[in-house]
């Protein structure tokens, strides 16, 4: 069985200091907990966690990838640099990133695979819109979303792929999924990776729910069938919250 996983993403917020002074919080309240624990910090600031983070087993990572190898993209970071300097976990496919900057499930495809190349875990996050929710399409959504995003990846590959269920009317906003729909999304999910590959992989793929998760709500997901763990956005920028949520999640207490 896979260990749990709860990952923060923290966005474009935070300063390498501000970052640093985070780490020194966090760390010591989560180290010795029972479960994957990965923070996502903006470019900048994975300098900070390469140094905070080498005597600890917390993951870190960034929260965007280059679709493309190297070369003339001006402005762009690609998989090499960030397994250079020690990331082992990427997001991608992030619904901001796919709102505000128009990704499509082609290039997120092109990340996971640049990704691969370089041995980092991809953490891909789908979802529906509110939208597509009310029209009876979020099952067409998720899995158009992973085959498009999956396209082309070998079953042995899938090990370095979490997916995140994150229903983009959920995000930020306060609102969270209720535990069976977020029950019905992982079966969707499962069903759909067992259809493309086998269902003997299917337990081998992290699937993380994230949408507005916080201390307060997380004992409500605690019995969710076959939920793996949380990508947490705005509680992550909280060292104090963010390591309570986590105890919650796997014991069962809060502060520590
Ligand atoms: C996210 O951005 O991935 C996220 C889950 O955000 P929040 O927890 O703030 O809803």
């Amino acid at each position: 069985m896979l260990n749990k996983l709860v990952v923060g993403n923290q966005k474009m917020n935070l300063t390498a200091n501000q970052t640093r002074k985070f780490l020194n919080s966090f760390v010591p309240l989560v180290d010795l907990v029972n479960c994957d624990v990965g923070i996502c910090v903006p470019y900048t600031n994975i300098n900070v966690c390469k140094k905070a983070l080498k005597e600890s087993k917390i993951l870190y990572g960034a929260q965007n990838v280059s679709e493309f190898e190297k070369g003339a993209y001006t402005g762009e970071v690609n998989a090499q640099m960030l397994a250079d300097v020690g990331c082992q976990l990427v997001i991608v496919g992030h619904s901001e990133r796919r709102k505000m900057f128009s990704e499509q499930n082609s290039q997120i495809n092109n990340k996971i695979k640049q990704n691969l190349k370089y041995n980092l875990t991809s953490i891909l996050c789908i979802g529906e819109s509110k939208r597509d929710r009310t029209a009876g399409q979020t099952d067409k959504v998720l899995c158009k979303q992973i085959d498009e995003c999956l396209s082309g990846l070998y079953e042995n590959e899938l090990e370095k792929i979490v997916i995140a269920y994150e229903p983009v009317w959920a995000i930020g906003t306060g609102q969270t999924a209720t535990a069976k729909q977020i029950e019905e999304a992982i079966s969707i999910i499962k069903n759909e990776i067992s259809r493309i590959y086998s269902k003997s992989i299917i337990d081998k793929v992290r699937i993380l729910y994230g949408g507005s998760v916080k201390p307060e709500n997380v004992r409500e997901f605690v019995k969710i069938k076959n939920l793996d763990g949380f990508l947490v956005g705005g509680v992550s920028l909280d060292a104090s919250a963010f390591s309570e949520l986590i105890h919650l999640f796997v014991d069962g207490k809060g502060k520590k």
